[in-house]
């Protein structure tokens, strides 16, 4: 159920709808648009004559949201959502470059990472400190102190920090050192964690998972909202399809749709999207086109020498070749970068 009150509706009046669609059995959530208050009623009841809200002293209109998921349906905000953090913003006018290395492994990396990418505009630097390998054998990530090293890095370069956070227990280490806590592919329908995650209130980066829909990937993104945190942001990073010449294929198709059904940022991961370091540029400016509000993309001083992933990862300078482009694909959208 969603209720726009009236341009200018007293706070009282507001209160007063909220008490109603409580009683109703509603768990109500507020969306504070330019002009209207929006209220999300989420709840149980599918039989409800919304004419009986609209009655109501400052309501303006009152309908069902037909879609599964409520609260990320961009009829709850229809501006769309920008997401703050210090002097940054995602989902705004601006493009917001994210780089680093897939994983954090030495304090000389992160800072030779975080000159490079500061230097080419980025204003998050990505790094995982705990791995999701696909072998129990590879490399699992360094826990706490590359937590450490990629914040001492990132403040030494005012940057953001991104990184994952694979399991409840890392919750607590996570909001202690990153600005972002970024939900992996391979647990986008980790419920426990995505609702947990909802708790919180520190912006998400949610990728949709390796086989997931696109209403599969906005439902999960459901879970973290309903919590109360509504600082989403949504990635595509390549789904598996029978094709092999990539690693992943890279849906680039699935950034306007998301963009037309949900209000919440969309970033674009093409290294992982492609898992091929000479496409990722391609890739990059495509989803730039296609109406991401930024990317995410892997970025090691020596790719060869990497941890993980090495293969897809960026060269120092194609990184920064990478945002230049990009920087002016954005500007004939009229979007600055
Ligand atoms: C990563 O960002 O390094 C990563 C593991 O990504 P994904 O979850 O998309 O595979
Ligand atoms: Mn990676």
């Amino acid at each position: 159920m969603l209720v726009v009150m009236q341009e200018g509706a007293s706070e009282a009046q507001t209160e007063s709808v909220i008490g109603r669609l409580v009683t109703m059995g509603f768990t109500v959530h507020r969306s504070t648009g330019v002009r209207h208050t929006l209220l999300g009623g989420v709840g149980p009841q599918d039989d409800f004559d919304p004419a009986e809200l609209e009655v109501m002293e400052g309501v303006k209109e009152c309908h069902r949201i037909v879609s599964p998921y409520k609260l990320a349906s961009r009829s709850f905000k229809p501006e769309g959502t920008v997401i703050k953090i210090g002097d940054v913003e995602i989902g705004g006018n601006r493009v917001v470059f994210m780089g680093g290395p897939c994983s954090v492994e030495s304090e000389e990396q992160m800072e030779t990472t975080a000159a490079v990418v500061a230097a080419a505009g980025a204003r998050i630097i990505r790094g995982g400190a705990f791995k999701p390998r696909s072998s129990p054998y590879s490399f699992q990530g360094m826990g706490e102190e590359g937590l450490q090293i990629m914040r001492r890095a990132a403040d030494r370069h005012q940057l953001l920090v991104i990184s994952e956070v694979m399991d409840q227990s890392q919750i607590p280490l996570l909001l202690q050192y990153s600005d972002i806590l970024q939900v992996g592919a391979r647990n986008m329908q980790n419920f426990n964690l995505i609702r947990e995650l909802g708790h919180t209130r520190k912006p998400v980066l949610l990728k949709r998972g390796i086989a997931a829909t696109i209403e599969e990937l906005l439902l999960s993104a459901e879970y973290i909202m309903s919590g109360g945190n509504y600082e989403v942001m949504l990635c595509e990073r390549g789904i598996r399809t029978f094709e092999t010449a990539t690693r992943n294929t890279m849906d680039i198709s699935a950034i306007p749709v998301l963009k037309k059904l949900t209000h919440l940022p969309v970033i674009a991961d093409p290294s992982h999207g492609t898992g091929k370091r000479d496409y990722v540029l391609a890739m990059a400016r495509a989803s730039i086109a296609a109406g991401a509000d930024g990317l995410l993309v892997e970025v090691h001083p020596n790719p060869e020498r990497a941890a993980s992933d090495g293969a897809q990862t960026l060269r120092p300078e194609q990184f920064s070749e990478m945002t230049r482009q990009c920087k002016a694909i954005a500007a004939v959208l009229d979007r600055s970068a």
